[in-house]
């Protein structure tokens, strides 16, 4: 059955990409977490055609696919591996960031842990937004939809049958049960499902949900997209590196792309821009969309004023700390089993710090140094409520 729809897929792809059309009723830039589910849910309707493209190249490599494997993708081929610039608070070092370069995006190359946000964080956002729509019970109703649980039933918060495949880490290696008891003995309460009645409350610690069954990845591009690519309204060209967008006054009419050599136009009567927290505002800004003084120190004719285009990225940094094994660590799952949600204030009502274990050595070569001695395990720390914005220049 498999077998069928790939071979299905393959000859209706090769199609579709001989046949390349001069517009599409929507092209959707960015084949990642947002792009892969914006692409899917429109191309349900069969009375509408889709393009879908990504700069990066396929996700059928053992490195995306075994679970286990995560680590070799760091700073790869499928990672666009950006460097912030060097921080004269963090010793001028330049931060590594990495952002997924192949279909799937992030969710290719990333831990493959499924987190929900904290019922404090949605609340929060409805608040900013005015719109109840963004508020913990609304988004819970979106998270049941979405998701296949396969852990301990919990009705009022798991869904079933959705397209996303979920499950506690099974069989977790047990330094990952070691990471729970050790939060419990300083006074962090521990539970069985991370994504459950532990993030309504003070944090916890838990086993990690995972997107990974039978030891594969489930990215959100397989979960979503893979499964329909057998239809005639969905074109998928990878190699597809979006320029800019076209327009004709301040309407945008389609995109520039550079694709098989050639740059190319191509119309549509909807674009939507899902290339990432990094390359949306520049494709934007490359576009003319931006602020003023920015797009003419390039040279780019503004189409619009927009000072905030580019400004204010925020991002959870994480420190990890590694320890040397006195043996061998097995490789089991995705490698990250564990998790713990805490307060660095007791008086604080959230959690504002996350910490994975990492059944690996886990740094940043700007961090050590030295090479890690492979038989290695780590504890990375997130800060989860960061104040601080990247500076302009
Ligand atoms: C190493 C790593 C580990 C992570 N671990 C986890 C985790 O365990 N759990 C979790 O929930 N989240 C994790 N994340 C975060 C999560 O993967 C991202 O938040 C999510 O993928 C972002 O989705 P997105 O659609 O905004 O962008 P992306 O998924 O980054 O998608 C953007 C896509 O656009 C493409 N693109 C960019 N520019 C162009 C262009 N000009 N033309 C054509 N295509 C272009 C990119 O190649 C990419 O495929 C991790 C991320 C990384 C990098």
């Amino acid at each position: 059955m498999a077998d069928d729809l790939a071979a299905r897929v393959e000859a209706n792809q090769q199609k579709l990409r001989a046949e390349l059309k001069s517009h599409y009723d929507f092209i959707i830039c960015g084949s990642g977490s947002s792009g892969s589910v914006v692409a899917r849910r429109l191309a349900e309707n069969a009375d509408v055609s889709v393009l879908l493209l990504e700069a990066g190249g396929s996700d059928d490599v053992p490195d995306i696919m075994s679970a286990s494997r995560w680590p070799a993708l760091r700073r790869g081929e499928h990672d666009w591996s950006f460097n912030a610039m060097p921080n004269p608070r963090l010793n001028d070092r330049a931060i590594p960031m990495s952002m997924g370069k192949v279909l799937g995006g992030g969710s290719s190359i990333n831990v493959m842990v499924w987190s929900r946000g904290h019922k404090a964080d949605w609340d929060g956002f409805a608040a900013e937004a005015g719109d109840d729509g963004w508020n913990y019970q609304s988004v819970l109703q979106i998270y049941r939809r979405i998701e296949d649980w396969h852990g301990a039933p919990d009705a009022a918060r798991r869904g079933s049958g959705g397209m996303v495949f979920v499950q506690p880490a099974p069989d977790p290696h047990p330094l990952a049960a070691a990471m729970i008891e050790a939060f419990a003995t300083v006074g962090v309460r521990t539970f069985d499902d991370q994504n459950g009645v532990m993030m309504e409350g003070h944090g916890g610690a838990a086993l990690t949900n995972l997107c990974v069954r039978d030891g594969r990845r489930q990215s959100i591009f397989r979960s979503y997209v893979s499964p329909i690519m057998d239809r005639s309204n969905l074109t998928v060209l990878t190699g597809a590196l979006v320029t800019r967008l076209t327009l004709a006054g301040k309407r945008v009419t389609g995109v520039e792309v550079a694709y098989e050599g050639k740059m190319r136009r191509i119309g549509a009567g909807e674009v939507v821009l899902s290339l990432g927290a990094i390359h949306t505002p520049k494709l934007l800004m490359q576009s003319g969309i931006g602020d003023e003084a920015e797009l003419k120190r390039f040279g780019i004719p503004l189409v619009q004023h927009l000072p905030g285009v580019g400004q204010n990225f925020q991002d959870h940094f994480m420190a990890p700390c590694v320890w040397e094994s006195c043996g061998p660590i097995e490789r089991r799952n995705n490698l990250t089993e564990a998790t713990a949600l805490w307060r660095s204030d007791s008086a604080l009502e959230v959690p504002d710090l996350q910490t994975l274990i990492v059944e690996a050595p886990y740094a940043s070569p700007q961090a050590a140094k030295d090479p890690l001695p492979p038989d290695s395990w780590s504890l990375t720390n997130a800060v989860l409520r960061t104040a601080s914005r990247a500076a302009s220049d």
